[in-house]
């Protein structure tokens, strides 16, 4: 293929191409299609953005704020949410959830936006949790539409599979979850509110998994060398025959935004840097749950115990509220004085912001303690460092079961998460941790891994190709 060219350069003579993003919520759902339209800019691409404020989270603010900065030409397009009913849904569900529901509501709204949009827009990309929704418009007003899946290709093929999975069930209860050519998702791995066919994630769920089949692309944050199972199923229609073309375009590239993201940036980097500075190579042990898993104050306690029994160094984002707005706490409060006396110089906890990615190609990060996010989990692929996963809920075990798959993580089987948690000890972290910072074998996947995403990014890699595959389809070539 030719050589990454100036902005235009593949546009084969035709107009600029005009996209239009149609993101949804939570940043796991935003880090990627921001990366998307950084990568896009260079690219000789108009790009709108479907904006709704306020976000649920102030970590989400920012990344907008952060985006409209850094890409002055990209455009805003205000949408207004229709108010939820509060009645109609539990006072426990939750807020990400909510706003998933809120906006699938109201995307009536798009139908005048798309239509009176200059330029005329020429393709939209959205978000699979709004997929049923927006891609009927999109067909209706003849814009081909494609779908960002913002996590892995695992857990596309189990959305792709569980509404047949469901439909062959009839009305007996959900077990574990055969997905043709990829494995079985035993019941337990399952994102917990698959298990009641009556929740509202679940409905979004099926109804999402059977419109994707019926948009014109799937773009997943993932690269073939890691799930080549899920792909080669999908891909060859073994799940759901004539399923849109599916392109990976991972590991996305951070934008520029993303490292001033969050408004409580309380570690400045000088702080972290210096800290990380100091530390031997591959010592630390990096722990964050990130955005929207909050553990119960007894748990933090233990982590806190599990970090300074193991002997290592540690930097820990705390988190203690789903929804960062209403994250008071200090760490102070949260795990005495006592520990962070005992434990200064030695870890470091911060409720800031960090920079995640960059922080992961520190040379002194020995390992990454996270729930598995896929994001997270990319991120620390690509910078070569060993994930322990300990899932928290939604998708996080199945990510963890293409993470171990893949070589680049070990999980926590047994340490209970959403609706079934138990209080695991210091101990059991503090020797999970042990384990996997001895494990050469793991680390040694791992760096397989590095090269095999540094790879497929790179001219000519898989990941580079289908993303200028998908630049060329939308500039009509
Ligand atoms: N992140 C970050 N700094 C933080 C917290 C999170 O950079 O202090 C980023 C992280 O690098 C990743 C994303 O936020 O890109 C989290 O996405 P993931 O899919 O891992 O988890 P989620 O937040 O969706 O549960
Ligand atoms: N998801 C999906 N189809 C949908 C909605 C969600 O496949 O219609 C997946 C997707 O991987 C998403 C996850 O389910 O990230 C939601 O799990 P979780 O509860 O962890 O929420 P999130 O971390 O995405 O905010």
């Amino acid at each position: 293929p030719p050589a990454m060219q100036s902005p235009g350069a593949l546009n084969g003579g035709g107009a600029t191409p005009h996209v239009l993003f149609i993101p949804s919520a939570g940043i796991g759902h935003l880090t990627p299609v921001f990366r998307v339209i950084a990568g896009f800019s260079s690219q000789g691409i108009d790009v709108s953005v479907v904006t709704v404020l306020p976000t649920v989270s102030a970590a989400e603010a920012a990344y907008f704020d952060g985006l409209f900065t850094d890409y002055p030409r990209v455009r805003r397009v205000d949408m207004h949410l229709l108010p939820l009913d509060a009645a109609e849904f539990a006072a426990t569900e939750d807020p990400f959830f909510l706003r998933w529901e809120a906006l699938r509501r109201s995307v009536h709204q798009l139908g005048p936006i798309v239509a009176g949009a200059a330029p005329p827009v020429t393709a939209i990309i959205t978000d699979i949790t709004l997929t049923s929704c927006v891609v009927p418009i999109a067909r209706e007003l003849r814009v081909p539409c494609h779908v960002l899946f913002p996590t892995a290709a695992t857990m596309l093929a189990l959305n792709a599979h569980y509404p047949i999975y469901l439909d062959q069930l009839g009305a007996g209860p959900v077990g574990d979850v055969d997905v043709p050519g990829v494995f079985r998702v035993p019941r337990s791995s399952l994102p917990p509110a698959l298990l009641d066919v009556n929740k509202l994630f679940t409905k979004q769920f099926v109804d999402n998994g059977r419109e994707i089949a019926r948009a014109d692309g799937v773009l997943v944050n993932t690269f073939d060398y890691v799930e080549p199972a899920p792909l080669a199923a999908l891909r060859g229609g073994k799940i759901v025959p004539g399923y849109p073309p599916v392109y990976t375009i991972g590991p996305l590239k951070p934008h520029a935004a993303a490292t001033r993201a969050g408004d409580k940036a309380g570690t400045g980097d000088g702080v972290l840097d210096e800290w990380l500075g100091r530390q031997p190579a591959r010592s630390v042990v990096y722990v964050a749950f990130g955005n929207r898993s909050a553990a119960r104050l007894d748990q933090i306690r233990e982590i806190g115990a599990g970090l300074e029994a193991s002997g290592y160094p540690f930097l820990w984002v705390l988190k203690t509220t789903k929804v960062d707005r209403e994250d008071a706490a200090e760490p102070a409060d949260v795990l005495g004085g006592a520990f962070l006396e005992r434990v200064r110089g030695r870890g470091l906890v911060t409720k800031g912001w960090v920079e995640q990615e960059a922080l992961l190609k520190h040379p002194a990060v020995g390992m990454f303690l996270s729930h598995g996010g896929w994001n997270s989990a990319l991120e620390a692929s690509s910078a070569g460092v060993p994930v322990l996963v300990w899932p928290q809920l939604g998708d996080h075990r199945v990510n963890a079961m293409a993470a171990a798959r893949a070589g680049i993580g070990a999980w926590a089987e047994d340490w209970g998460w959403d609706g079934e948690e138990r209080l695991v000890t210091g101990e059991e972290i503090a020797e999970k941790v042990k384990e996997v910072m001895a494990d050469e074998k793991l680390r040694a996947s791992v760096a397989v891994a590095r090269e095999e995403a540094a790879r497929a990014v790179a001219e000519g890699g898989t990941s580079y190709r289908n993303m200028h595959e998908f630049i060329a389809k939308l500039k009509g070539a």
